[in-house]
């Protein structure tokens, strides 16, 4: 579904990506993990069309879709959820669940609506409340459930469980299972390679700007290498 090949991404002189090749199949839970700096939000930034490569090739469906900008790529059923969520703060959950629909012009949006808030029954109770007096995690699930309203194909999802609590970061991750599950393609980027690894289909792993590692999920969970580096000993 998701074909990227050699791709390079530069800040200025500064080369972050060093020829990234990676590919994500329909219907899969694919997961880039990595150390601080390795590249990931760099490559999926570059994914999500908010960096152009300098070199390389990024394909979708069999398209070349290398340097289009995010609401190109949202046409054509690419959704990313940032780093860091970025809702609109003085907006009630509602109208940030509407805002995610934008670009729809079906008569579906507010079924839709109500299917989400079933994925996410604390959004439910809290629609009518600004989104920015949300917790972290209801914020992160607010940011996951905005983008599937756009109904994308595949989600882009930059380190979902960044700054939450245990707990929270388990009920996102048994979410991004369900999406799955519902028929979206999911690229998630984490620092919590075990708890990625465990919902994921297939994994990579970046240490600076290079692919080192990858492989099934279920193989990397074993693979000695990502034990010592990224889930601790055991
Ligand atoms: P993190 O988990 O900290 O986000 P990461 O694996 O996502 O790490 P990137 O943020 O993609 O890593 O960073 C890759 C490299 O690019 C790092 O060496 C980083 O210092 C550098 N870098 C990232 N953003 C910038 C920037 N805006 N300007 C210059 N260099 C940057």
């Amino acid at each position: 579904m998701l074909k990227v090949t050699g791709i390079e991404t530069f800040y200025d002189k500064i080369q972050a990506l060093k020829g990234i090749s990676l590919e994500v199949e329909q219907g899969k839970i694919v997961t880039i993990l990595g150390a601080n700096g390795a590249g990931k939000t760099t490559t999926m930034k570059t994914i999500a069309g908010l960096l152009k490569p300098k070199k390389g090739k990024i394909e979708f469906l069999g398209e070349d879709i290398t340097g289009l900008r995010p609401d190109q790529l949202l046409k054509k059923g690419i959704a990313l959820v940032p780093e860091g969520r970025a809702i609109l703060s003085s907006m009630t959950v509602y109208e940030n669940l509407e805002m995610g629909a934008y670009q729809r012009n079906d008569k579906e949006v507010e079924q839709d609506i109500e299917n989400v808030m079933k994925l996410f029954p604390i959004l439910k109770e809290r629609k009518t409340q600004l989104a920015g007096t949300l917790s972290g995690g209801q914020q992160q699930m607010l940011a996951i459930a905005r983008a599937i309203l756009s109904k994308p194909k595949l989600l882009l999802l930059d380190e979902p469980s960044m700054g939450l609590a245990p707990l929270i970061v388990t009920a996102i991750f048994k979410i991004i299972k369900e999406i799955k599950e519902s028929g979206t393609t999911v690229l998630l980027v984490e620092q919590n390679a075990k708890q990625a690894l465990k919902i994921a289909d297939y994994g990579y792993v970046l240490e600076t700007g290079k692919v080192i590692i990858s492989g099934n999920a279920e193989d990397l969970l074993e693979d000695s290498r990502i034990v010592e580096a990224y889930l601790g000993k055991k």
